[in-house]
């Protein structure tokens, strides 16, 4: 389906900053940035802190650094809703002298019973519109000393509907949508005004966000007609699911994005994975960022429920340690073998990485692995000693660091004193190998074990054989 594009694309992520940045808001951030950038259009990012009671600086600068972590720079933004107070005031003012909004005067209370009417009446509960201007209707007497509210005027008959860039055509019945309240009795407004205003003046052309924002659009479409403003697309985002089929939370794992920085994910395979819950480019599961820009349009976009797939995610974080080239990768476990109380420059980290990232999933299994280097040297516990250096592995380890002093201190030359001591004595490869391990590094499984001699250094692995 091909549709029309308007000559710059302007999308908007507009969290509320009520706490971090969860991986249901970080995927519908993803697809707003990845449309802007597909189209070269521009990515905004709008607070919406009205409810300030549940809104924290704090909440907002965790989801900056989210989106910073996952690559997601807006062009413009951020801006805050409480700090555009005066411009829906304004807007409020023009809808009230244009007679699309009007007072209301009734209380909660009464409100209330008008509903408690209709569901008697087997109707949906709905304000009754007593306060709404007709021409020829007479209003009530304005109560003493009652502030009133602002209602939208909804257009009574028809329905509104819109082709949804992902749902495909949505259309409600104008009889579902009453007048909605636009502003409270002190004048602060309401949540679908304040996103109406802010889509119209940020000049958005396609809003993607979460379905559960599906009942407000109508409403929302309605208020933009009235302000005579140009409507955007909108695409309704699935929700994601966890590993049992339930709305994914807490309990199916971290939902919190900076939670899987600090388990090891890099932010490349987030990316990655992320886009592809509810999206797709064929049967490609590995991208980059820039094939993702490139791919991602909206004909794309799945109309059903994607699923979180844990052992997904690592399969694909475990393809992007593999492919980064070991320097950067070192930059990055660095820090995790410092914070286990390591030293990254005990070894030649890349080097120990090279041998390690075949097997990691994760940035902190990796860093676990350098271990082995990094940590300071613990030799092997009573009992492993026990079991691997018996009195005949002890000679033929004395053997090996004999012959070592005038061994070429490489992988290939390690590799070719192991046999060399081997052969003289008819031995098999772990008659050695394990014994040098537990000797070396005090455990008995390690990678290859001549890479990992060669890493370690000749004159540390010599004075480790020594003090056994
Ligand atoms: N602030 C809303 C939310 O966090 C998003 C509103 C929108 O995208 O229109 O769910």
């Amino acid at each position: 389906m091909t549709r029309q594009t308007p000559s710059v694309v302007r999308t908007r992520f507009a969290p509320s900053p009520t706490g971090f940045l969860h991986l249901g808001g970080a995927r519908t951030a993803l697809f707003s940035w990845a449309y802007a950038r597909h189209h070269r259009g521009v990515f905004v990012l709008r607070i919406e802190d009205t409810d300030v009671e549940r809104s924290s600086q704090q909440a907002v600068d965790a989801i900056i650094d989210s989106m910073a972590w996952l690559g997601m720079q807006p062009d413009e933004g951020p801006f805050y809703q409480m700090q555009r107070m005066d411009r829906y005031r304004a807007v409020l003012a023009g809808m009230l002298q244009a007679g699309t909004a009007y007072h209301c005067y009734c209380s909660p209370e009464e409100v209330e019973a008008m509903r408690e009417a209709a569901r008697a009446r087997g109707d949906k509960p709905r304000y009754d519109g007593t306060w709404r201007p007709e021409p020829g209707k007479v209003l009530p007497p304005i109560p003493e000393g009652r502030k009133p509210v602002i209602r939208f005027k909804n257009p009574q008959g028809g329905a509104t509907a819109w082709n949804d860039l992902i749902k495909g055509p949505i259309s409600f019945d104008n009889t579902e949508l009453d007048d909605l309240i636009i502003a409270r009795p002190d004048g602060t407004p309401t949540y679908n005004f304040c996103v109406v205003v802010d889509d119209m003046d940020m000049r958005i052309t396609h809003v993607l966000r979460g379905d559960d924002h599906v009942n407000n659009t109508p409403r929302q479409i309605n208020i933009l007609r009235a302000l005579g403003a140009t409507l955007p697309e909108y695409g309704h985002v699935p929700m994601i699911l966890g590993p049992d089929g339930q709305k994914l939370s807490k309990r199916h794992g971290a939902v919190n994005v900076m939670e899987y920085d600090k388990q090891g994910y890099l932010p490349e395979a987030m990316v990655n994975y992320l886009a592809r819950l509810g999206w797709s480019h064929g049967d490609d599961e590995l991208f980059t960022r820039e094939q993702l820009v490139q791919w991602f349009d909206a004909d794309h976009l799945s109309k059903s429920a994607s699923q979180w797939d844990p052992k997904k995610l690592n399969w694909v974080n475990a393809h992007y340690i593999r492919q980064m080239p070991e320097t950067e990768l070192a930059e990055r476990v660095a820090p995790r073998i410092a914070a286990r109380g390591g030293n990254p420059q005990a070894v030649d980290l890349p080097a120990a990485l090279a041998l390690l990232k075949d097997r990691a999933e994760t940035l902190e299994q990796l860093a676990d692995g350098a271990m082995l280097f990094c940590a300071p040297y613990q030799s092997a516990s009573a009992e492993l000693a026990e079991q691997h250096l018996t009195p005949a592995a002890r000679e033929v380890l004395a053997a090996f660091a004999a012959q070592a002093q005038n061994t070429e201190w490489t992988k290939e030359g390690i590799a070719a004193l192991i046999k060399t001591v081997l052969a003289e004595r008819g031995l098999k490869m772990p008659q050695l190998a394990i014994p040098l391990r537990v000797a070396v590094t005090g455990r008995a499984q390690t990678p290859a074990v001549d890479a990992v001699l060669a890493l370690l250094g000749k004159q540390a692995v010599l004075a480790r054989l020594e003090a056994i």
